[in-house]
């Protein structure tokens, strides 16, 4: 029978407050011996699948598990309990039944030799005597032939071996190991869930506008909160201000863009184009506390003429578009080069005209 405990001491194994449905499903299963070879976790970056796989896989392989208390509104959770034998192996990341596999450093890709240790890992026996699980990290990412590899394992299942594939970019996996997966989507959380779990990890602070410029993906919101990423987005900014103010190339700030990511960026720009919008029409600036920003938006639109501000909005309403558009076309099953999209984009901000 699980034990009940207060649900900060066991933070690092249990899903975070908006994954509890995708929580439930799986333990209910696990509970009946139900749970199926392999999941397919999806959903945009910024949601914690794959701590959620951890934490899983944790659970999975714990001998005593407890109750968490209730997490999104579900009745009570069980998570692993973190000092078992199992858990302690789990915490420094050397238990033999997890094995999770993922690009190496430097790699763009998820190569054959990886999933062949897979495939003897599936073959062979359990160390604990229970389940043996996978986690494969950015699965998009398998090469051909590895992804050849992980489909024969994935069409000959072991019953004691559970795979999780964890992606932010589902569609660019080959259709037949998607349909070899079981879906378990994750989407956004509400404001109200997000906000709360922000709260208590940074404490008070400016939580709404946090979670506004992460578009609501918890994750980044924290990221954004301990600066890594605030700097990042200041840094993209300012270059795409010295595009306009020719004191830099398009091909210089690709090369920024490359290092940061374009999804990133694209989220980033997206914003601040929404932003500049409002401000071309209003003279509002939403970002009080960020002086920086105010004066790039000064600098950028100098007019205060109603005429050519309504021009200027809907010039920059259709960039909006465009980068929205962009950001779609870069999540999406097509196979699209984000460099080109990038490009063309920047290309279309230097040609705006705010004057
Ligand atoms: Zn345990």
């Amino acid at each position: 029978m699980a034990e009940t405990i207060s649900s900060s001491e066991n933070a690092l194994s249990a899903p975070f407050p908006w994954q509890g449905a995708q929580w439930t499903q799986l333990s209910r299963a696990f509970a009946v011996k139900q749970l199926a070879h392999a999941y397919l976790l999806s959903g945009c970056e910024g949601l914690g699948k794959s701590l959620f796989a951890d934490g899983f896989a944790r659970y999975v392989l714990c001998m005593k598990p407890i109750v968490q208390g209730a997490i999104g509104g579900l009745a009570d959770t069980a998570v692993a309990c973190g000092s078992c034998n199992n858990c302690l192996k789990c915490g420094v990341g050397n238990h033999p039944d997890i094995l999770t596999i993922e690009p190496g450093e430097g790699s763009k890709n998820i190569k054959i030799d990886q999933i062949r240790r897979l495939s003897e890992f599936v073959i062979r026996s359990s160390h604990s005597g229970g389940a043996k699980v996978v986690i494969i990290q950015d699965a998009h990412l398998l090469n051909a032939n590895a992804a050849n590899a992980l489909l024969k394992t994935l069409e000959e299942p072991n019953d004691n071996t559970h795979v999780f594939l964890v992606s932010n970019h589902p569609g660019r996996l080959v259709a037949t190991i998607r349909s070899r997966c079981q879906k378990l989507p994750f989407v956004v959380p509400g404001a109200d869930i997000a906000a709360s779990w922000l709260q208590t990890i940074i404490g008070e602070g400016n939580i709404n506008s946090i979670l506004e410029a992460s578009d609501m993906r918890p994750l980044i919101a924290l990221q954004l909160a301990e600066g890594g990423l605030l700097q990042d987005r200041a840094q993209f900014l300012q270059s795409i201000c010295d595009v306009k103010a020719g004191k830099k190339s398009i091909q210089q700030v690709l090369s920024l863009v490359a290092k940061n990511g374009e999804l990133e960026v694209l989220q980033h720009f997206s914003a601040f184009l929404s932003k500049l919008t409002k401000y071309s029409l209003t003279g509002i600036i939403d970002n009080e506390g960020d002086p920086e920003l105010q004066s790039m938006y000064a600098l950028l639109i100098p007019s205060k003429e109603k005429s050519i501000a309504q021009e200027v909005a809907s010039s920059l309403a259709l960039l909006y578009t465009e980068v929205e558009t962009a950001r779609r076309q870069l999540s999406s099953t097509t196979n699209p080069n984000p460099q080109l999209i990038m490009e063309s984009i920047l290309w279309q901000w230097s040609k705006l005209n705010l004057h």
